[in-house]
């Protein structure tokens, strides 16, 4: 290290590190009040969490954007070692972007949020979306003051995409879709499934329950590290080191739990495995939204829809089910396996969820752009999914108000999700080549050498490497969509 140390005998990076460790304590906080609100909370306590979360979120603000931050950074130049110059590449860069919004524009972000979530919540509930409408128009507005906090003539959503998948730009994400559209509609139209194939519940809450801890445990659970809750939409947290929290959620009339379960599972593992060297430091979560989703598409869709996952599991679970007694094998993988556009995203198929997912990139750029108001956005929202995969929207809580990402002021997120579906293929085709015969291993319920080649690929560096340099040395290419549409091609044709 060639940084000298002050009076004091601690470094310029020593002394950095106490403030991100205070930083990502703080963090871990707002991260659990985040899950209580979403697991525990009584719906009537959501406006008081906004003002506690408001709070925090300034504290956590200041804190971060001030001079003597900006300082210690200046006074780092020159480090040899790998992992500090990560460290310090990463804090520039969230210091740099925070220190241009007021921390009061943070806290009123953060206010917002709160409030606009438990708007969303009653809003769908009822189907209503004009009573959820001056909410978005709200979060439209704080986006907008906090752009303007960013250079103008850069690509406002850009910089939203940034914050989510650094280095991304609407460019990138427009040709990639391009092609995805391009092959996905007619993909879709040929394959679309109507038949015979739908499963048939009821499907009893606490028998899916016990199917997904099985899956868990094969996946390789640790009693002592991670926990299981239900909730209306499934997510992943970790408010800290050694502690996983995933939910999922679980209807009587299908089986989604199951992959809802695994989805999060991706999420939680590539948490779970990132080096303890790197707590309570910016470096010690997942690179981006891109490659995070990435690992939850593996687990739930490359592993989890695969043919071999259920040659292992269907003899566990058919008999858990009297509804599945004359499903055969093949049958029931076709089943969950099979195209068939839906309304809801959460719910949809490795084919049509592109065709969502790019609804939305489009929806939101015109959103924040003015060229559809708010009010027109029912019908809008309405008529692009009959375009886009032929489906009547019956009403808005199965249209616009099913996510609630923009009542969470997040815009720039959406595309995250698809491009992890992309690159999903990508790193699963570099496992392969050296893994050997993968559907071997899973029909004996055998998922161990994958999760540890993951680990040692991807898990373990946290955010050490960019994504678009991760991708990079894991798979020696660029973001790449042709592999995961000759996937969808072979897997359907
Ligand atoms: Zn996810």
């Amino acid at each position: 290290m060639s940084v000298a140390t002050t009076a004091d005998g601690t470094s310029p990076l020593e002394r950095l590190k106490a403030i991100l460790a205070e930083l990502a304590d703080l963090q871990h906080a707002e991260s659990l009040l985040d899950w209580d609100a979403r697991v525990s909370m009584p719906s009537a306590g959501a406006e008081a969490r906004a003002n506690v979360s408001a709070t925090l979120t300034r504290l956590m603000h200041e804190r971060f954007v001030s001079d003597e931050v900006g300082e210690l950074l200046e006074e780092l130049g020159g480090l040899d070692d790998e992992d500090a110059v990560a460290l310090v590449r990463v804090t520039r860069r969230a210091w740099e972007r925070a220190r241009r919004v007021p921390s009061g524009l943070a806290a009123e972000l953060a206010l917002a949020r709160g409030i606009a979530l438990a708007a969303w919540d009653k809003a769908k509930a009822a189907s209503d979306f004009p009573s959820f409408a001056p909410h978005l128009e709200r979060q439209l507005e704080l986006k907008r003051r906090y752009l303007d906090c960013f250079p103008a003539g850069e690509s406002s959503y850009d910089v939203l995409l940034d914050e989510y998948e650094e280095g991304m730009t609407t460019a990138e994400v427009q040709r990639v879709f391009d092609r995805l559209k391009e092959e996905l509609v007619p993909l879709i139209e040929a394959h679309a499934d109507t038949g015979d194939v739908v499963l048939r519940g009821p499907f009893p809450l606490a028998q899916q329950e016990a199917a997904s801890r099985k899956i868990l445990a094969a996946f390789g659970w640790d009693e002592t590290s991670w926990r299981l809750d239900e909730t209306p939409h499934p997510f992943a947290s970790k408010p800290g080191v050694g502690d996983i929290r995933l939910t999922t959620h679980t209807e009587q009339d299908d089986l989604t739990s199951l992959f809802s379960t695994m989805h999060e599972f991706g999420h939680g593992v590539y948490e779970f495995d990132i080096d303890e060297a790197y707590a309570r430091t910016p470096l010690g979560h997942g690179t981006s939204n891109g490659i995070h989703e990435s690992q939850s598409r593996m687990w739930e869709n490359l592993v989890g829809r695969s043919a071999s996952f259920w040659r292992w599991f269907y003899p566990q679970l058919q008999p858990l089910f009297p509804t599945l007694a004359d499903v055969d094998e093949e049958r029931f993988v076709r089943a969950v396996s099979a195209i068939r556009p839906t309304l809801i995203r959460g719910d949809a198929d490795e084919a049509t969820y592109g065709l969502h997912i790019i609804l939305r990139f489009e929806l939101e750029q015109e959103l924040l752009a003015g060229t559809v108001a708010v009010a027109e956005l029912p019908e809008v929202w309405n008529a692009r999914m009959k375009l886009y995969l032929g489906v009547d929207v019956p009403d808005d809580a199965r249209g616009v108000l099913q996510d609630m990402h923009w009542a969470d002021g997040l815009f720039g997120y959406f595309p995250t999700y698809q491009l992890g579906n992309v690159i999903s293929v990508q790193i699963w085709e570099r496992a392969r080549a050296d893994l050997g015969d993968l559907d071997e291993q899973f029909e004996r319920g055998e998922f161990g050498s994958l999760r540890e080649w993951l680990r040692e690929h991807v898990y373990r560096h946290g955010s050490k490497y960019p994504p678009r340099e991760l991708l990079r040395r894991v798979t020696g290419s660029e973001l790449d969509p042709e592999p995961y549409l000759q996937y969808l091609r072979t897997k359907f044709a």
